[in-house]
């Protein structure tokens, strides 16, 4: 029988490789280091409600996503979100309207890569440290020091920063990956008694530490108990305030949405704020995947494309695709 392939990251573009070996009669099994699916789509329960703190919406514009999204939706997997959009610039709020469909998970944006895991199987609260070769197999080393094997090949499916140490056999891979900069996003949810007085859905925000703000309830299937807003702080924004704490973060960017809005803005009675380290590569790359054939050793993830959630898809099936010709 054959040996395995292990795929390290569930989140869409793991999974997107492991649902293309699946199809293809591959026996694979995934890793995460969280307790669930999903990484950065993932969705977080809180007292306010299942809210998206990492991916917001995707778009699609490459044709098999196109395809694959329309699958989804018929599956009741993700609906189109329709946002009253605007657009805040120097202080000024006004009304951005545009024809672009927007998809969100349904009823929450975790819903997608739970649906997509289906019964693959799967170790979870499992961080992977080391991927290494024998004569002719791979394993993988975890935090607690168990080791997992033996497997026919490994796609590392982290966000750059995380991959590179985990390509260490195939130094040019680790090389291109740790070449990759990966910027942090502060995310902050603020839940309101009362609905504010707005019309805003969904706005993007220049000139302020924010560059993006969404109201919760606005999305198809959310909790509409409290008028919860997620606010993204911009990269820079981020990086320079890094290491605040939460708090402090809740407050400054309570601020500067109270200052965009246009309309009164209680003491928030639910708050919330989290870090992604690594959000989104600071440039688009070309590169599908990156693959080392010979070794039998594969990365994806946003980064090596969009660094959007199409991209990481494109690349789950890119280096999917590239193992299955190298085994004919
Ligand atoms: P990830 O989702 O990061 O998955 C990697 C997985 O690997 C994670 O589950 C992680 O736990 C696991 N992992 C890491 N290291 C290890 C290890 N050592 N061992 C085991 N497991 C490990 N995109 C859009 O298209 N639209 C948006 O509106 C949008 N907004 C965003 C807002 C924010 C705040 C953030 C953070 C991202 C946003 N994105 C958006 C980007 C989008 O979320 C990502 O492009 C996409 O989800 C990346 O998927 P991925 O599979 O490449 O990586
Ligand atoms: P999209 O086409 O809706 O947006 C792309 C960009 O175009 C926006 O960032 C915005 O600057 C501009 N834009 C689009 N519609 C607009 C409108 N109606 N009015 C004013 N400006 C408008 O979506 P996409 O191309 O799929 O991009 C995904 C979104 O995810 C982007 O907004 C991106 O910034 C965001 N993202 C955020 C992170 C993070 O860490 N915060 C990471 C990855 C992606």
């Amino acid at each position: 029988m054959n040996a395995p392939i292990a795929i390290i990251g569930t989140g869409i573009a793991g999974l997107s490789a492991a649902q293309a070996l699946h199809a293809a009669g591959q026996d694979i099994e995934l890793f995460d280091k969280s307790r669930g699916s999903g990484g950065r789509m993932a969705s977080k329960r809180s007292d306010a409600g299942s809210l998206d703190l990492g991916a917001q919406y995707f778009t699609a514009r490459d044709r098999r996503f196109v395809e694959v999204v329309q699958q989804w939706q018929a599956r009741g997997w993700v609906a189109e979100w329709q946002p009253s959009l605007y657009n805040a610039q120097d202080g000024q709020l006004s009304a951005s309207p545009d024809e672009q469909v927007r998809w969100v998970g349904s009823p929450r944006m975790s819903a997608i890569t739970r649906a997509m895991l289906g019964a693959l199987p799967v170790r979870f609260s499992c961080r992977i440290t080391e991927v290494f070769r024998g004569d002719r197999h791979w394993s993988l080393q975890d935090a607690e020091g168990n080791s997992h094997g033996p497997y026919s090949h490994v796609i590392v499916a982290t966000p750059a920063p995380q991959a590179s140490a985990l390509l260490a056999a195939a130094p040019k891979l680790a090389g291109a990956a740790a070449s990759v900069i990966m910027e942090p996003t502060w995310a902050v949810a603020l839940g309101f008694d009362k609905e504010l007085e707005t019309r805003v859905e969904g706005c993007f925000v220049q000139d302020s530490p924010l560059d993006w703000v969404a109201r919760n309830r606005s999305k198809p299937g959310r909790d509409t108990h409290f008028d919860t807003w997620v606010l993204h702080a911009g990269s820079a924004w981020s990086r320079q305030h890094l290491d605040l704490a939460r708090e402090t973060v809740i407050e400054h960017l309570h601020g500067a949405f109270a200052e965009l809005i246009g309309c009164a803005v209680p003491p928030p009675s639910f708050t919330l704020a989290h870090r992604w380290l690594y959000a989104r590569p600071a440039q688009a790359h070309q590169w599908g995947a990156l693959a080392d054939a010979d070794l039998g050793l594969y990365a994806c993830g946003d980064w090596c494309l969009s660094g959007r959630v199409e991209g990481a898809w494109l690349s789950g099936q890119d280096a999917a695709r590239r193992l299955l010709e190298h085994l004919q």
